[in-house]
């Protein structure tokens, strides 16, 4: 047959819709399936198969080989989009996977409401309208000393609000070390003209002084801010100015004195060996209009931008037209409240309740076992060789750059195919697993993974290896 003819039996062959739909092969998927969706998909199928027709043979159009597509098609559409991820990578707070994970408490939090109307503008006492960030701004005073604070959905957001709201159309004064750029395009002097504001630098990249900001300081200078070089260090020859002494700065002159803190840590972590991210606590202490931070990062809530200090400067940011547009919903209030409550029980218990905080200063010593374990349990499986080994896992979402946390994990190298090609396959099954890929094999650092994620791994290595 020439190919025009071939094309045209296989067109042929092709099987209507109500034959399909009257096959033995297809009745377990209309038992699984809405009829509207099995038709759909049918439809889906023929119309690609029309369309191939001239690379097709006339057996890849059966009613068995359609059918196969058929199923395959409806269980990949069946998979959300937002789907679970097994995190091997050691990073902690990973923007690719949504960065924070919440604690159990605040996941019960959200099972016990998301169904339900909720408390939210409403003072249940008066039965008249309340404040609808009260409930985190209780426990925000409770755990910094601040006076006031509120929540927006995301630091980039209050870092925008807290500019536009004290300093439109005048000058901010910040340090040339500090011009950050946060991933995904959060660039400070971007913001900044954004707000409105007018960006006054001083200093130089490395080294800026308290006179720099003191000679900046003019008729129209409208805040002072401070932006914690959240993804890189200036190592060397390098001078910053505390926020003390810019708080102290701030009143002497009466200009209002802002900190974006980034990751924004409420516990301290340096008596754990983890230095280098300042406190919530001291920059409310020493006496910062308003401070702000995510509350994804190393809070280790729902993503937020929280807002916090001073009465009447919080109040403005509240007031600002802005706000409306930046509030969270009622839910990510409801996950950030427990999530804080979980710090009010004292520092000991938040480092061993809220996940990240555990996964971030958990000894490297603690997590050999489970490294072990996992090797133990992909021990003579054919097609791949495992075996513990130390690596370094990251904070992530520039929390703590430039710093490796000592770690286990294991080391899993293919004995045919590529790493590349088994991190492809862990990837794309349910749950998406995720790892490194490092000098032809794949690792996967426990720190992130969870004791009854191990028989989940070491089951999906299997399944691939016998492949
Ligand atoms: C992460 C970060 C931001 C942005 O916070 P998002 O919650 O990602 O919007 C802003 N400023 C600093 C210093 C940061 O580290």
């Amino acid at each position: 047959m020439t190919e025009p003819e071939l094309s045209a039996a296989v067109l042929r062959a092709i099987p209507k819709v109500d034959r399909l739909l009257g096959a033995e092969e297809l009745r377990p998927l209309l038992a699984a399936y809405t009829r509207e969706e099995v038709v759909r998909e049918i439809r889906r199928v023929l119309d690609g198969l029309r369309r191939d027709a001239s690379r097709l043979d006339v057996t890849d159009v059966g009613v068995e080989a359609v059918s196969r597509r058929v199923a395959q098609g409806l269980a990949r559409r069946a998979l959300p989009y937002y789907r679970r991820v097994v995190n091997g990578t050691g990073v902690i707070l990973h923007t690719g996977i949504g960065r924070a994970v919440l604690a159990p408490e605040a996941v019960a939090a959200l099972a016990a409401l998301a169904g339900h109307p909720q408390r939210l503008e409403i003072d249940l006492e008066t039965g008249a309208r309340g404040g609808r960030d009260e409930g985190c701004a209780a426990l925000l005073r409770e755990l910094t000393g601040c006076e006031d604070a509120t929540v927006v959905n995301n630091n980039a957001a209050a870092t925008l609000l807290l500019l536009a709201a004290t300093a439109r159309g005048k000058g901010v004064v910040l340090s040339r070390g500090e011009l950050v750029e946060i991933g995904g395009s959060f660039r400070i002097p971007e913001v900044m003209q954004e707000s409105g504001a007018i960006l006054i630098e001083v200093g130089t990249t490395n080294r800026t002084h308290l006179r720099d900001y003191a000679e900046a300081i003019g008729e129209t200078t409208g805040m002072i801010l401070k932006v914690h070089t959240s993804n890189y260090r200036v190592q060397g020859f390098t001078a910053e100015v505390e926020i003390e002494e810019l708080a102290a700065l701030g009143r002497e002159r009466g200009i209002p004195v802002g900190h974006d803190l980034g990751s924004g840590c409420a516990v301290d972590l340096a008596g754990r060996g983890i230095t280098g991210e300042p406190l919530l606590r001291r920059s409310v202490a020493a006496g910062a209009d308003l401070v702000c931070f995510s509350g994804d990062k190393l809070l280790g809530g729902p993503q937020a931008g929280i807002i916090l200090g001073r009465r009447e400067a919080v109040e403005r940011c509240r007031r600002h037209p802005l706000f409306r547009a930046m509030r969270p919903g009622r839910l990510v209030y409801t996950a950030l409240e427990a999530t804080l409550r979980l710090y009010g029980a004292g520092e000991e218990a938040a480092f061993e309740r809220v996940p990240v905080l555990r996964q971030l200063t958990g000894p490297a010593a603690s997590l050999r076992p489970r490294a072990r374990r996992l090797a133990r349990k992909l021990a003579g499986c054919p097609g791949i060789t495992a075996s513990a080994v130390p690596c370094a896992s990251q904070a992530g979402s520039g929390a703590l750059p430039a710093r490796e946390i000592e770690s286990w994990g294991v080391r899993v190298v293919p004995v045919s195919g590529s790493a590349q090609e088994l991190a492809a396959g862990l990837r794309t099954g349910d749950p998406a697993i995720l790892a490194r890929v490092h000098e032809e094999a794949v690792l996967f650092d426990v720190r992130t993974l969870s004791d009854e994620e191990l028989d989940l791994v070491a089951g999906r290595l299997r399944a691939l290896a016998h492949q």
